[in-house]
């Protein structure tokens, strides 16, 4: 019997969302011929405020987002009006699905690298398999992708959860954080798209530095 439609999260604070976040899930879309379900956000938890409210965040993702194939926002936190650690939104989408379902958690090598600092990060394998992005870190972690295997299909016979793969991506500099200080000297950053800089000028957002909500 055929196995059910895989499922792939890419969560982030995507603030705001950049052409890094876009070539991944082109390629996963391109690679691994699955929808990318991204999820944002609603207020980080575990790290600094972000730059602009959820609601200019999720106006950037939606502007990003449009006319792109095979990419969907799901508003989850948006709709719970609190952020949950990924572990709780996995098995939301776990109670919504047959056991079978291959269901996928894309992140960043960063990201992955900090995983055990994450709540709960425990059940995350339990619930889901991880797609690693690579990405260009800290030289002392700079090895951790060598020993998992490259995900390039996802045949019939993919497990629900509990693996760890990498896609073949070539490595994009790009990270929010740069382009939050790029926007915060006054400059406008090639790393957005058309439709999100013209948003974030429109409305001078992310000018000054500190300015959180
Ligand atoms: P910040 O600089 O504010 O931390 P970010 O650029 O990492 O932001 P997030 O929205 O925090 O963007 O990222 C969402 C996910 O995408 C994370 O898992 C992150 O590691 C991954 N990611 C973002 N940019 C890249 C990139 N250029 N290459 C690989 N992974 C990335």
């Amino acid at each position: 019997m055929r196995q059910p439609q895989p499922e792939v999260v890419f969560g982030g604070t995507f603030d705001p969302i950049h052409q890094g976040h876009l070539a991944i899930a082109k390629a996963l879309v391109q690679q691994l011929k699955v929808s990318v379900r991204f999820v944002p956000v609603f207020k980080p938890g575990h790290r600094q405020p972000c730059g602009v409210s959820p609601d200019h965040r999720m106006a950037m993702l939606t502007l990003a987002l449009e006319g792109e194939e095979g990419m969907l926002i799901d508003a989850y936190e948006f709709r719970l009006g609190e952020t949950v650690p990924t572990s709780h939104l996995l098995r939301h989408l776990r109670s919504q699905m047959s056991s079978v379902t291959p269901l996928f958690f894309v992140l960043g090598e960063d990201a992955f690298a900090d995983l055990p600092n994450w709540v709960a990060s425990g059940q995350i394998l339990e619930l889901a398999n991880l797609i690693v992005i690579p990405r260009n870190i800290e030289k002392a972690q700079g090895s951790i992708l060598s020993k998992i295997p490259h995900l390039t299909a996802i045949d019939d016979n993919m497990a629900a959860s509990g693996r760890v793969f990498q896609l073949s991506f070539p490595k994009v500099e790009t990270s929010a954080t740069s382009i939050r200080a790029q926007l915060a000297a006054g400059g406008r950053s090639s790393a957005l798209s058309q439709s999100v800089g013209d948003y974030i000028e429109r409305l001078g957002l992310y000018r000054t530095p500190e300015k959180t909500e």
